[in-house]
């Protein structure tokens, strides 16, 4: 049984997510729009979902992670029509950008991606069961999901249906409460889709649950995003993926990732204070962007700060630099247990693992890592040599804890 503690969003306190050896656990993490480059605020997401995916494959979970590209979208159009280009062809532009930036990044623990436009079918098909079953209705501009009908709709993002009222969405008079979400929105000019409501486009929140519900079933284990896609996105998400799939939970553990701000606002597009993944790359090693992200817990906000970046990348060199010193040091008759430096190291190693297992406290664990290189650095300077298995046991624990973060090149 692979166990640990997880923060869940939906029930407000840390949970045990237990999973029985060889048995899938299956994550969903909101990917990206594919109108613009992808800046530091998504970077922040991403890393910290690829940490937790190595750390549970580290684990020995048989993870299968899916991130969902959003490529029919509003805004995506808009700006097609802007710039004058054929909406795909504007949305796998920056899709190709957005797979460049996540290898920059080092991320490479998603699976599968899949796309919107891909999935138009098994869109339309869950609307329909949504009208014959009483969840959605049709007006004359689309098809709606009335949240009325969803007695837990509030739940994840802790409001109650007085709040929700007044938060309305999407303007619309023919629906039948402001807060109702739109699932098909009937438009005549392309891009456009035939369903059984005429032409037209899905609404965003649908789009990911045909995504998930296609490749992970009715129910699966664990979603992620950022904070600030839990209201409406990721409340529409569980009101449509339970009234269609009829399991409950249709997701067992939400988990969130705090805001980048700068200057103590939070990075977006529409604030125009974002930078992107590509400018940051010119100036820094992605291994300095991890380390800086990783360091602060993932359910945190963190305030962009280009000093303490400089910390992180001293920070990197350093260790980078001890361990390079421990592996040229030359393998003699220095019998290292005598000194208990492999019991260390694995003490260290226990240490991180309690860390991780603590709702995934990447920045507790990265402060064992210093401690490791602290404690690899003295012995190095103090001693000539070292027993051949002690360094190669060492050095094995070390590359593989550093490897679920992406820290060392080694
Ligand atoms: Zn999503």
């Amino acid at each position: 049984m692979i166990e640990l503690r997880i923060y869940n969003t939906l029930t407000k306190r840390k949970e045990d997510l237990k999973v029985p050896r060889g048995n899938k656990l299956k994550i969903f993490v909101c990917g990206p729009t594919v109108y613009d480059y992808c800046h530091l605020g998504h970077a922040r997401t991403f890393i910290a979902f690829d940490a937790i995916a190595k750390y549970l494959r580290f684990k020995g979970c048989d993870l299968f992670f899916l991130m969902n590209i959003t490529d029919v979208a509003e805004k995506l159009i808009e700006k097609s029509r802007e710039v004058g280009m054929n909406f795909l062809e504007l949305s796998k532009k920056f899709e190709r950008y957005f797979h460049e930036d996540l290898d920059s990044l080092g991320i490479d623990s998603i699976d599968v991606f899949a796309r919107a436009s891909d999935h138009i079918t098994g869109i339309i098909e869950q609307i329909q069961k949504l009208i014959e079953d009483g969840f959605a209705y049709e007006t004359d501009t689309g098809v709606y999901f009335n949240v009325k009908k969803f007695p837990d709709y509030g739940r994840l993002s802790n409001q109650t249906k007085d709040e929700i009222s007044l938060r309305p969405l999407e303007l619309c008079l023919t629906k039948k409460n402001p807060e109702d979400f739109s699932l098909w929105r009937k438009v005549e000019k392309e891009p456009v889709w035939d369903s059984p409501w005429g032409s037209g486009r899905p609404g965003w929140h649908i789009e990911d649950t045909a995504i998930a519900v296609k490749w992970l079933g009715s129910q699966y284990e664990l979603h992620g995003g950022a904070i600030e896609l839990i209201f409406p996105h990721h409340e529409a998400e569980i009101a449509q993926g339970e009234a269609f799939g009829g399991k409950k939970p249709y997701v067992k553990y939400w988990a969130h990732t705090g805001l980048l701000k700068i200057d103590r606002r939070k990075m977006s597009k529409s604030l125009e204070n974002m930078i992107s993944i590509r400018d940051f790359m010119k100036y820094y090693d992605r291994k300095v962007l991890r380390y800086y992200f990783l360091s602060t817990h993932y359910r945190r906000s963190v305030n962009f700060n280009e000093k303490e970046i400089k910390k992180s990348e001293a920070n990197i060199k350093s260790i980078e630099d001890v361990i390079r010193n421990f592996k040229n040091l030359p393998e003699g008759k220095d019998f290292s247990d005598k000194l208990g430096l492999v019991e260390d190291i694995e003490n260290f190693e226990r240490e991180f693992i309690k860390s991780m297992d603590d709702d995934f406290d990447t920045s507790k664990a990265l402060r064992i890592i210093s401690r490791i290189a602290y404690r690899l650095r003295t012995f190095t300077k103090n001693h000539k040599e070292i027993e051949k298995t002690s360094k190669k046991k060492i050095l094995k624990i070390v590359i593989k804890l550093a490897r679920i973060f992406g820290i060392l090149d080694f």
